[in-house]
């Protein structure tokens, strides 16, 4: 029997409960003083290993055991075996596809578009919040390093922002962590990156002068951070990231996403897919905190008429290219009232 010590997480708190793990004959018990629950091994999904990070164990209803205890989890949970599996199933496809100059292509082309954007979704949903959190942290210092200054914005005014956005994120299940950066560019912009930090720029404050609006645009970018969007548009447009980070997990996989991350979040231009999915997040967000998907369509109106009468080189341009199909999305905000 393999014994060890973890953290246990409800999933929709941030509070934990002291565990301890006991692994035998493909069954896990879950003991907490004297009570014990019992689950079978192959429910329990273990993200990979990442040097220096926790490992995390998720159950069958999300919540998670978090262990410093790497021997143990590896003993229980091989990666060797996940890896030496996923390294044996591409090298037969592999051998096969050069038996013919067509097969191949016609399979790199099936990779490329078929495979890599279906993989980009459950690969980026099995990240360790920590890995996120590591690449984001990356991707703010090479913006800060290149791409941005630090903010002319009054204290007051921040902090007022601040506290604002600290209530209207408390207690919401899935973005945990979610903070406010704010930073001074040449452009309106906000943008959410991996591991919860939303950044906004000064130039987007002082455009909407109007914390409802504010906080639309800001339930929005929360809906691309509950999505994981940044991490699959990285992933979906880097395929030999994806490879090596769904096969490995570790840092290796984190330094390539963490370089391609800014270029991609600031150059984005989110599919209709992903900007729908953002804005459906954030009809239920704003009406959970006392606002409608109104406050929503409002912004996005706003957006519109701006974008009528702005020439193409006006800086607010590259925010609304990259947030694409306004008239839709104001109509479907309108029906979600
Ligand atoms: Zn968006």
């Amino acid at each position: 029997m393999s014994t060890f010590d973890g953290l246990l997480y409800d999933g929709r708190h941030a509070a934990f409960r002291r565990v301890v793990v006991e692994v035998e004959d493909a069954r896990v018990a879950i003991v907490e003083d004297d009570a014990r629950a019992v689950l079978a091994q192959s429910d329990i999904s273990v993200d990979a290993p990442v040097p220096g990070v926790v490992r995390r164990l998720t159950l069958p209803g999300g919540a998670t055991i978090e262990t410093a205890d790497h021997a143990a989890v590896e003993a229980s949970w091989p990666t060797k075996g996940t890896i030496a599996r996923a390294a044996f199933w591409l090298e037969s496809r592999w051998s096969m596809a050069v038996a013919a100059v067509l097969i191949t292509a016609s399979l790199v082309w099936l990779i490329v578009a078929v495979v890599l954007p279906l993989a980009a979704e459950p690969v980026a949903r099995n990240f360790s919040p920590r890995f996120e959190e590591a690449i984001g942290a990356q991707t703010l210092k090479t913006i800060d390093t290149r791409f941005a200054r630090p903010s002319l914005l009054p204290t007051e005014r921040r902090k007022a922002i601040e506290e604002k956005f600290a209530a209207f994120v408390e207690r919401e299940p899935g973005i945990s962590g979610a903070r406010l950066e704010f930073r001074r560019m040449p452009f309106p912009n906000a943008f959410a990156l991996p591991g919860g930090t939303i950044v906004l720029t000064d130039k987007m404050v002082t455009l909407l002068d109007d914390d409802d609006a504010l906080m639309a645009v800001l339930a929005h970018e929360l809906g691309h951070l509950q999505a994981k969007h940044g991490m699959r548009l990285v992933l979906q447009s880097s395929g030999v990231a994806v490879l090596v980070t769904a096969l490995a997990g570790d840092a290796a996989g984190m330094t390539i996403l963490a370089a391609a991350m800014p270029a991609a979040l600031l150059n984005a231009r989110y599919s209709r897919e992903f900007e729908l999915e953002a804005d459906r997040y954030a009809y239920g967000h704003l009406a959970r905190h006392g606002s409608s998907p109104q406050a929503l369509a409002d912004v996005l109106r706003r957006f519109a008429e701006d974008k009528r009468t702005a020439d193409v080189n006006d800086p607010l341009m590259r925010y609304l290219n990259s947030h694409p199909d306004l008239e839709e999305r104001i109509r479907l905000a309108e029906e979600a009232r």
